[in-house]
């Protein structure tokens, strides 16, 4: 395969950002080799600057259910454009994409619009600290959150994979009030309440872990938080970033049918344009201004041309049959993934919910973050290596989930399985 362009483009790109990426996965560093500059999307494809082809598993790391250039999102962009592309002041996009996630997603009775998961974790903790008055939040160890400071604390592939454990530049004043508990482990959290008697806010939790590769919820366990924090007087945050409209077309609190106090929206949310939201009981959401006193603004939140985005990709995938379409497909890749694994002999644990799925080269359950690192990271750099010269494009780390879109068939699943045991039994 031939790379010259995305090699002298990673390393023009070495001097003028730093580690040539944006934002630092990309930069594959966790598996070795270099990444590739990306021309152009269609479907279930990418193109790099090379004119090689992959089927993409990253889909923009789960906003691009519908799949690149989809050409429904991108009318709906284009026509939004030719009228202008913010305003900083309310516009009609803003109502109707409201509408349109609480139909998906009923528990949320008022929303607002922020710019990335980030912001929206971000606004939902501060939210949720004004409305208790108290200053502790809980998060697990491997969840993810966004970088804001306070949530840079033990906090999955990201950061792990680089091995900072916290980030430098992150004062300890900042993170004290964030407290660490086990996923998938309810005594821990009991721990934390005992030991900070009213004193924590909130819960934070990816309902089905996505930032440590796919770990789902123990049976019990979300119920448990959503009793847990009713009885404590805490708020029940589910950042469902990741999972909204991706573990479920309602996410994982439609899936599980527990229901959140807040929910943090992104990603698929925004159709492959950069929104955040965040949203919940109508009690909670009057506090932020200007209803109420909790602070919280943005110069392009809310604008129509990702607002159109986000309504063209959601009215996609509203159908039930298209969703059961997407599960089926997950499904299939699911099951011939751990079909070809057994075939080579290679021990694996095949994680999917919905639409993300993670292959973990271990031998032991994922359950929990310790559960998780004991995976084979070099094995699954030579998988993920040579998947990527048979065409397939992975998340370039152990600890990511994988997606599929509405444009992966069969005939690319049955492809990506081909390529999977040739991968497999190469190792
Ligand atoms: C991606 C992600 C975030 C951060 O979203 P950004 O848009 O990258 O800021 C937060 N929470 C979860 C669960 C995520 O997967």
């Amino acid at each position: 395969m031939n790379i010259s362009k995305s090699i002298s483009l990673f390393q023009e790109a070495q001097t003028l950002i730093p580690g040539g990426v944006d934002s630092p996965v990309r930069a594959f560093r966790a598996v070795g080799g270099q990444p590739l500059f990306i021309e152009r999307g269609d479907g279930a494809y990418l193109f790099d600057v090379d004119g090689n082809r992959y089927i993409d598993y990253v889909l923009s790391w789960g906003p691009l259910i519908t799949g690149h250039a989809h050409p429904q999102v991108i009318e709906a962009i284009r026509e939004v454009a030719l009228k202008g592309t913010s305003f900083g002041a309310p516009s009609p996009l803003e109502v109707d994409l409201a509408k349109l996630v609480m139909e998906f997603m009923p528990n949320i009775e008022m929303i607002r619009f922020v710019n990335s998961g980030t912001e929206a974790t971000m606004s939902a903790l501060r939210l949720a600290r004004a409305y208790t008055k108290r200053d502790k939040i809980i998060k697990f160890d491997g969840c993810y959150h966004g970088h804001a400071d306070l949530l840079l604390v033990q906090a999955g592939s990201g950061v792990i994979t680089l091995g900072l454990p916290d980030s430098p530049g992150v004062p300890a004043n900042t993170v004290i009030d964030t407290l660490v508990a086990d996923f998938n482990n309810l005594d821990s959290v009991e721990a934390l309440f005992k030991k900070y008697p009213d004193q924590i806010a909130a819960i934070i939790v990816e309902p089905v872990a996505g930032n440590m590769g796919v770990v789902p919820p123990a049976h019990g366990f979300l119920e448990g938080l959503r009793a847990i924090t009713s009885r404590e007087g805490a708020v029940l945050i589910f950042d469902e970033v990741m999972t909204g409209f991706r573990v479920h077309k309602g996410g994982a609190q439609t899936l599980y049918n527990v229901k959140p106090d807040l929910t943090t929206l992104g990603k698929v949310i925004g159709g492959g344009l950069p929104v955040g939201a965040y949203g919940g009981k109508r009690e909670i959401m009057m506090m932020v201004a200007p209803a109420g006193p909790m602070y919280q603004a943005g110069t392009l939140s809310g604008n129509p041309l990702a607002m159109s985005a986000g309504i063209a990709a959601l009215n996609l995938i509203k159908g039930d049959d298209v969703w059961e379409q997407l599960d089926q497909t997950a499904g299939k890749l699911e099951a011939g993934i751990a079909s070809a694994a057994s075939k080579a002999g290679i021990p694996i644990q095949q994680t999917r919910v919905g639409t993300m799925f993670t292959t973990f080269f271990s031998e032991t359950q994922p359950v929990d973050w310790n559960t998780v690192k004991v995976a084979d990271k070099v094995r699954f750099g030579k998988f993920f290596q040579a998947m990527l010269a048979n065409g397939i494009y992975l998340a370039p780390s152990q600890f990511e989930a994988g997606f599929v879109s509405t444009m992966h068939d069969e005939k690319i699943i049955a492809a990506t399985i081909d390529a999977a045991e040739k991968a497999l039994k190469g190792l």
